[in-house]
């Protein structure tokens, strides 16, 4: 368990189109100061501040948005999931525009953009949520709950009577290796069918096959599938994504069903909500070791 914030060491950029709103975005990741946590800065916007925050989200139905004074930031899912897999804590996202870019559509490039970037530790404690009881969100036939537990683990199974999909489950424990290799790669996906009745609501204006795996009656119209079970791989990256707006890692076993971005923010409203199901966990006597044994380490830190 990594118990010492992060942050990047330098800044790094790229520049991508955004999946609903089509618009190319730039994007500047940067280090940030502890305890700052994740934070997007609208620079087209007098530079307004958007911390990833689940008080500041305002829709989760086809991505996450977040918006501080009517200004927002859209699809930050996947950006959030690189930084929650990596355990990055602190950082500056700033963007030019209302959306982050799409890439490919899973989180591969911005585990790759962080790692080019490098990470290094601070010298402050990270916090984590620590479940002590179960808390559970149902709706209809779907549910998301979590569970006491030592470590940050996911069990998903998604089910769709689309042939290529059926039932798929998966279990992760999470570090930031299972991550980058299991679930970083695995891309968001939409049906065909859909993806016009999504552009007629002025949506997916950006989606193209380069972003997103498009399913069709019976074949993937595009690339072959990175892993065969991409589609629950995707959900737990959109799921562990969503869960960076608790504010803190989390500790304990997260178990979702036919879940999607509204029952993962779900979930984090509850667990906010519960502060008796949970308690701040802080090991800092931990840290103190690890920099005292690690010269490089403390050398490195801010
Ligand atoms: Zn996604």
């Amino acid at each position: 368990m990594n118990l010492q914030q992060k942050t990047l060491r330098r800044d790094i950029q790229c520049a991508g189109i955004g999946l609903h709103c089509g618009a190319r975005v730039e994007m500047r990741l940067r280090p940030a100061p502890p305890d700052t946590g994740i934070v997007f800065r609208r620079l087209d916007q007098n530079g307004v501040e958007i911390p990833a925050r689940q008080e500041n989200l305002s829709r989760s139905n086809l991505a996450t948005t977040l918006t501080v004074d009517g200004v927002s930031i859209s699809t930050v899912e996947h950006l959030l999931a690189a930084a929650g897999g990596l355990g990055v804590d602190n950082l500056i996202v700033e963007v030019d525009g209302p959306e982050v870019p799409a890439m490919d559509g899973s989180a591969a490039p911005f585990i790759y953009l962080m790692h080019e970037a490098g990470l290094k530790h601070q010298q402050a404690a990270r916090q984590f949520i620590k479940i002590l009881e179960p808390i559970r969100v149902d709706t209809d036939d779907k549910f998301v709950a979590v569970y006491p537990a030592d470590h940050f683990k996911i069990s998903y199974t998604i089910s769709f009577e689309h042939p290529l999909i059926g039932e798929q489950r998966q279990t992760f424990v999470l570090n930031a290796r299972s991550f980058t290799e299991h679930i970083a790669p695995a891309r968001t996906f939409g049906f065909l069918k859909e993806v016009e009745a999504l552009r007629q609501n002025g949506l997916a204006l950006g989606g193209s096959m380069d972003n997103a795996v498009v399913i069709g009656d019976n074949s993937i119209l595009n690339n072959k599938l990175r892993f065969q079970d991409e589609f629950v791989r995707h959900k737990i990256l959109d799921a562990i994504g969503d869960l960076v707006l608790l504010g803190a890692p989390l500790l304990g076993h997260v178990v979702a069903y036919r879940a999607g971005h509204t029952m993962h923010t779900s979930l984090v409203e509850a667990i906010l909500a519960a502060p008796e199901a949970w308690c701040p966990l802080v090991e800092e006597e931990v840290i103190y070791d690890v920099a005292a044994s690690s010269p490089e380490l403390a050398a490195a830190s801010v």
